[in-house]
């Protein structure tokens, strides 16, 4: 005996032993030297501060299946691994860590914070990368970055600069979201919008010269009335057609500001008359821009009143607002108040409601990359999967607005610009500069904001490979292939890898951006800390094991569509597994020191019975479905295709005929199994390994074995239709025997009907099969059905067949039994049946619980049908 393996499979131990061997053994690592076809993904930088969630290994699952792929097919593999620094995120960690201690981080300096989070970095950050070895992924860890590393760094610098050459990126004074509470300009993108139950104020401004005449603005924030430098109406609005070229008086502040004429107004919004604040609304601020006028910032960024906003100076923005509305109550200027429910920004982060504010930040001009970013996609230099994701990414691309990139942080890529106290001068460097090269004054100051964190991860595809060096990595890997991505982060990434890969390298960044679904609960919701169902990867590996989970996600996961994760689903795959290995348990039996695995060519040359030309012509289609499936990205479809060739025809159909010939059938056998792991490998990457190391087999590791290719000339259509005939007959006989109650022991006698030489050829040859699967003593082929009254009829493969029962079963017995379980059942099917007819609870009850009911009745009626058979049959 040559292979033992223990009688359970142990997931946790079958795991824990092969990916150190893997990496060790350098089988993950590409050839930049390599002239094979290449095959390059760039992983999605999982944040230093992460640690793996769904999502995560749904992607890597995705990324991992394909590339273990192409591997074996002998594609040279790149799957760059890394990290994000994550500017705004990590920071806040050590923030709240220093908070815990009575400090902040003005307490210690940018020096010393910055390297406090370098310091966290090393001790805590980069779980994750653990975590992602844990679940089997890939990837070349020699080239494993990092954001902020030295060369990534220089990437950025080498990008800023050249931007900025180009006019392409400048400082200005625009209106940016502003967060309070991080103290920092977020871009648009990390602004989420939310309904806010909120009021509109009807205010009434006096109009200047005339004795109560008002105009009354409608407002949900009446604290930026202080910085108020205009009123706006449409033109087209008859009602206030006689105030043309007027003046107001902005109520608390006695300040003169113009009534406007704006085609933006919507009349039919409020009064139609609304208050323009340039400094503190974006439509504002682009309204005051057409019409010159004045830019009045009244709240800072502490969110409170700056001093422009007269006796509101100081008053925290919430505060203002209340002291406000009183004063104008008091004035008799509020007329009135109703609830409105309205979208409000907030902090991506903290989700602290956002304040636009006028700041000076630096901004890339991004039309013209977006122009290009844009045409890539149209033309299909870039596709993405599933197609419809197009459409989102024109959406954006095509109403895009300049980035805002700084950022008011200290974790980050420092911006390189200085400014020179001596003469003013701001000088934007590769290097960082002691003097102002223009008047040579030491007095230069660099400025203190770092970028944007994707701002870097923008370069991802080319910075990881080396550039600006022409290295071998940049030339051999870049483009790369596949990006594997969730749609969340189309517009903050991807977007943004395609105008920076196309400006810097001249090339689209991938050729095809695949985008997964999200994991959702069981209930089909979306997974939150605060509902309290997000589900741990990990527990989830360990419990299930991970091939299991890594097979789960794969099956459920059709490009694009979310995925419900229950018990359920998790415990079939494990029993997946487990069928897996009871199957390997049974083959090695049969396996000793002696055997070795067969080539093609010798089994092809063998003398192969039907159930092995049966299997190896199953096998080819299975090959066939999976390959094809996996190259259009349907993973689902691949693990589909093993799945029921796994079970339903190679455990199910040939392990159970073959016991009649063992012997005989052990080469084929050897071959199949060997082969369908090869091709199980990517889905279930430790299970097969554990299992192929015990077989007979050719090479060091499965990793590197090749990849199952279709063989056309093992379909055997002929053969399927026989053995598929076989089978058949047989689960006819079998459910016979099931629903008569035939004594497990009973051999019983089966008659088949048919004319046809061939067909009565196939059956003498299968006989035995018949006889051993179905308890069957004796088989006639007739032309024609006896009539038997006592007998079981069925139809199979098109043939009718029977199977006498007298002597059999006990009939009165047998009568008594199907007629008390035929009760039983119509009463369940009218128990049932009120309650669905009870419109009441159709109305009521959950949807799920409905369903459950009508899946039930369906259930019963076919069990109460089965068993009317039963007793005709009878008589
Ligand atoms: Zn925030
Ligand atoms: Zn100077």
């Amino acid at each position: 005996m040559r292979a033992e393996i223990p009688k359970t499979y142990n997931s946790q131990e079958v795991e824990s032993r092969w990916y150190q061997w893997w990496e060790s053994k350098g089988y993950f690592r590409a050839d930049a030297k390599s002239d094979r076809h290449r095959f390059v993904m760039v992983m999605p930088p999982p944040n230093v501060t992460g640690s793996l969630h769904m999502g995560h290994m749904l992607n890597n699952t995705v990324q991992d299946v394909i590339a273990r792929r192409k591997r074996m097919q002998g594609f040279n593999t790149l799957w760059l691994p890394g990290m994000d620094h994550a500017g705004i995120a990590t920071q806040n960690v050590v923030e709240r860590e220093l908070r815990n201690e009575g400090l902040s981080r003005y307490d210690l300096g940018r020096e010393k914070f910055v390297e406090r989070v370098w310091k966290w970095k090393e001790q805590y950050g980069g779980i994750i990368l653990k975590q992602i070895r844990r679940i089997g992924s890939s990837c070349d860890w020699s080239r494993e970055r990092f954001t902020l590393d030295a060369g990534l760094s220089r990437a950025v610098r080498e990008v800023f600069v050249r931007l900025y050459e180009e006019g392409l990126i400048y400082r200005g004074k625009r209106l940016i979201n502003w967060c309070p509470r991080c103290n920092t300009a977020i871009s648009d993108l990390e602004t989420i919008y939310e309904p806010v139950e909120s009021k509109l104020y009807y205010i009434r401004y006096p109009l200047k010269g005339r004795e109560n005449a008002f105009v009354e603005v409608a407002t949900t924030r009446p604290e930026t009335m202080l910085g108020d430098t205009a009123v706006a109406v449409n033109p087209k609005d008859d009602r206030y057609k006689k105030y043309k070229g007027q003046t107001v008086i902005l109520p608390l502040m006695n300040r003169e500001i113009p009534l406007i004429e704006d085609a933006v107004v919507d009349p039919e919004f409020g009064t139609g008359v609304v208050k323009v604040t340039p400094a503190h609304d974006p439509a504002d601020f682009e309204m005051g821009q057409r019409h010159n006028l004045a830019q009045i910032s009244v709240i800072g960024e502490d969110a409170k009143i700056t001093s422009d906003g007269g006796p509101y100076q100081g008053l925290e923005r919430h505060e203002a607002r209340k002291r406000i509305l009183q004063d104008l109550d008091k004035q008799g200027l509020l007329t009135r108040t109703e609830s409105l429910k309205h979208n409000v920004g907030h902090c991506q982060r903290c989700r602290t409601v956002v304040e636009p504010l006028l700041s000076t930040q630096w901004f890339v001009r991004v039309k013209s990359l977006a122009d290009e970013a844009l045409a890539a996609v149209e033309s299909g230099r870039t596709e993405f999967v599933p197609p419809n994701w197009a459409n989102t990414y024109f959406q954006w691309m095509r109403n895009i607005r300049d980035w805002c990139i700084s950022r008011q942080l200290w974790w980050g890529h420092r911006i390189p610009a200085w400014y020179c106290d001596g003469c003013g001068e701001v000088i934007v460097s590769r290097t960082d500069l002691e003097r102002c090269p223009k008047c040579s004054s030491g007095k230069i100051r660099q400025d203190p904001d770092v970028l944007d964190t994707w701002f870097s991860s923008a370069l991802w595809p080319f910075s990881t490979l080396g550039w600006p060096d022409k290295t071998d990595d940049l030339k051999a890997f870049y483009p790369t292939t596949l990006l594997v991505t969730a749609y969340d982060i189309i517009f903050f990434w991807v977007a943004r890898m395609m105008m920076f890969g196309l400006k810097f390298m001249n090339d689209v960044p991938f050729s095809t951006v695949y985008i997964t679904g999200i994991i959702r609960d069981a209930e089909r919701q979306k997974m939150s800390k605060s509902k309290g169902n997000v589900v741990d990867p990990l527990e989830i590996c360990d419990r299930f094991g991970t091939d299991a989970v890594r097979f789960a996600l794969a099956r459920m996961g059709a490009p694009g569509t979310d995925i419900a994760l229950s018990e359920e689903l998790l415990d079939s795959y494990r029993a997946f597994a487990t069928k897996i290995w009871n199957a390997a348990r049974l083959i090695f039996r049969h396996v000793d020191e002696t055997d070795r695995l067969p080539t093609l060519k010798e089994l092809k040359q063998s003398n192969l019975s039907l159930v092995d030309r049966w299997i190896l012509s199953r096998l080819s289609r299975a090959i066939e479905g999976v390959n094809r499936s996996i190259e259009q990205y349907n993973l689902h479809e691949g693990a589909r295709h093993i799945y029921s060739f796994f079970w339903h025809e190679f455990c199910d159909w040939y392990l159970e005929m073959i016991k009649l010939h063992p012997e005989q059938s052990k080469p084929t056998l050897l071959y199949v199994f060997e082969t369908a792991l090869r091709l199980l490998h990517p889905f279930m990457p430790f299970i097969t390994e554990e299992l192929w190391q015990n077989l007979p087999h050719h090479g060091e590791s499965i990793v590197i074995a090749p990849y199952p290719e279709f063989d056309p000339e093992l379909v055997n259509e002929r053969v399927e239709t026989h053995a598929d005939l076989v089978q058949q007959i047989i689960v006819k006989v079998r459910n016979i025997r099931a629903e008569m109650n035939v004594d497990a022991k009973q051999m019983v006698t089966v008659r088949v009907a048919s004319g046809d030489a061939d067909v009565t050829k196939i059956l003498s040859d299968a006989r035995e099969y018949i006889f051993k699967l179905a308890q069957v003593s004796h088989m006639e082929i007739v032309p024609q059905l006896s009539g038997d009254k006592l007998a079981a009829q069925a139809v199979a493969g098109g043939l009718a067949l029977e199977v006498p029962l007298a002597g059999l079963i006990d009939v009165e017995a047998e009568r008594v039994r199907l007629t008390k379980a035929l009760e039983k059942v119509q009463s369940e099917i009218a128990k049932i049946e009120r309650t669905l007819s009870n419109a009441n609870f159709v109305d009521r009850a959950p949807k799920e619980v409905v369903e459950e009911n009508r899946r039930r009745l369906a259930e019963y009626q076919d069990q109460a049908m089965k068993l009317a058979e039963g007793l005709k049959r009878l008589g």
